[in-house]
C-alpha cells in the first residue's frame, strides 16, 4: 500500500505502493505488442513487463468514447483502461463506431440540463456507464453528434469535486479529469448500492503517482509552476 503524506488529497485512500514506478528509469518493453513504454504501453494499452499494475473490478462495465484528437499523453482515459482492461472498452471519436444494445440499462456520465444525480437512480438497473473523453468543448461536441444514440439513455451527473489534474484548463477548476469523473462516479454508485467503495481506489494508482511526482518536482527544486495558481502545496510555517 503507497503510505501518502498526511496533506496530500490521496492520504488515506487503499492505493498500491508507486515503488515500482517511482524506481524505474528505464522504458520496458510491452507484454503484447512489444513497443517500449516507460509506465504502460499506449498502444495495447497494458501493462509493461516489470510494473504489476493492480487490477480493479468496477461495479458497471464503462465505455469512453475519447476524442481522436485528445493526445494520449493528456488523456487519463487509459488509466482506467489499465485498472480494468476486461471491463473497459475505448473508442475512439469519429473514427471508431459504437453500438448501445441495451439503452435501458446504460448511463451516459454527462452534466447536461437532465442529467440526474446517482442518488435518484435505481442503481441495480444499469450495467453500463458510457463517459466520453476529451477537452469540455470536444466532449459537448462528442455528445451533440451522437444524439440520436444517446437519446434513449438516462445521462447522469455526480457530486461536484474540485480536479486534482495538473493540467491546464479555463473551463472550472470543478472540470475533472476523466479517470477523477470515472472514480467519483464508482464511488457514488458502490456507495448507492450499499457496498464497499475502497476497492476501486486503486483507479488512481497512475492518476495518484503523476500528482506526487509533479508536487514532488516543483516543491523539492522550489520552481513556480504557473499554469494554475496555487496548484503546487508548498509548504508553509503555518
Ligand atoms: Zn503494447
Amino acid at each position: 500500500m503507497e503510505e501518502f503524506l498526511k496533506s496530500s488529497p490521496f492520504y488515506g485512500f487503499h492505493i498500491s505502493s508507486h515503488d515500482e514506478l517511482r524506481n524505474t528509469e528505464d522504458r520496458h518493453r510491452c507484454n503484447v505488442c512489444g513497443q517500449l513504454g516507460k509506465y504502460y504501453c499506449k498502444n495495447t494499452k497494458c501493462g509493461v513487463s516489470y510494473v504489476d499494475i493492480p487490477k480493479v473490478r468496477l461495479p458497471i462495465s464503462l465505455d469512453i468514447i475519447k476524442h481522436s484528437r485528445e493526445k494520449d499523453s493528456k488523456s487519463t482515459a487509459i488509466h482506467a483502461k489499465l485498472a480494468s482492461p476486461s471491463e473497459t472498452n475505448i473508442y475512439l471519436f469519429p473514427e471508431e463506431d459504437f453500438s448501445i444494445d441495451n439503452p435501458e440499462e446504460t448511463l451516459l456520465l454527462f452534466p447536461s440540463v437532465d442529467a440526474k444525480p446517482i442518488s435518484q437512480l435505481d442503481c441495480e438497473k444499469y450495467k453500463k456507464l458510457i463517459v466520453i473523453d476529451g477537452t469540455w468543448k470536444q466532449a459537448k461536441m462528442m455528445v451533440k453528434s451522437n444524439k440520436e444514440k444517446f437519446s434513449k439513455v438516462q445521462k447522469v451527473c455526480i457530486q461536484q469535486k474540485e480536479t486534482l489534474f495538473w493540467r491546464h484548463q479555463r473551463v472550472s477548476k470543478y472540470c475533472l479529469a476523466t479517470i477523477e469523473a470515472i472514480y467519483h462516479f464508482m464511488i457514488e454508485f458502490l456507495a448507492e448500492k450499499g457496498q464497499d467503495s475502497k476497492s476501486v481506489d486503486n483507479l488512481l494508482f497512475f492518476f495518484s503517482f503523476f500528482y506526487n511526482r509533479i508536487q514532488n518536482h516543483y516543491t523539492t527544486n522550489d520552481i513556480p509552476f504557473v499554469r494554475i495558481p496555487d496548484y503546487i502545496k508548498y509548504e508553509t510555517n503555518e
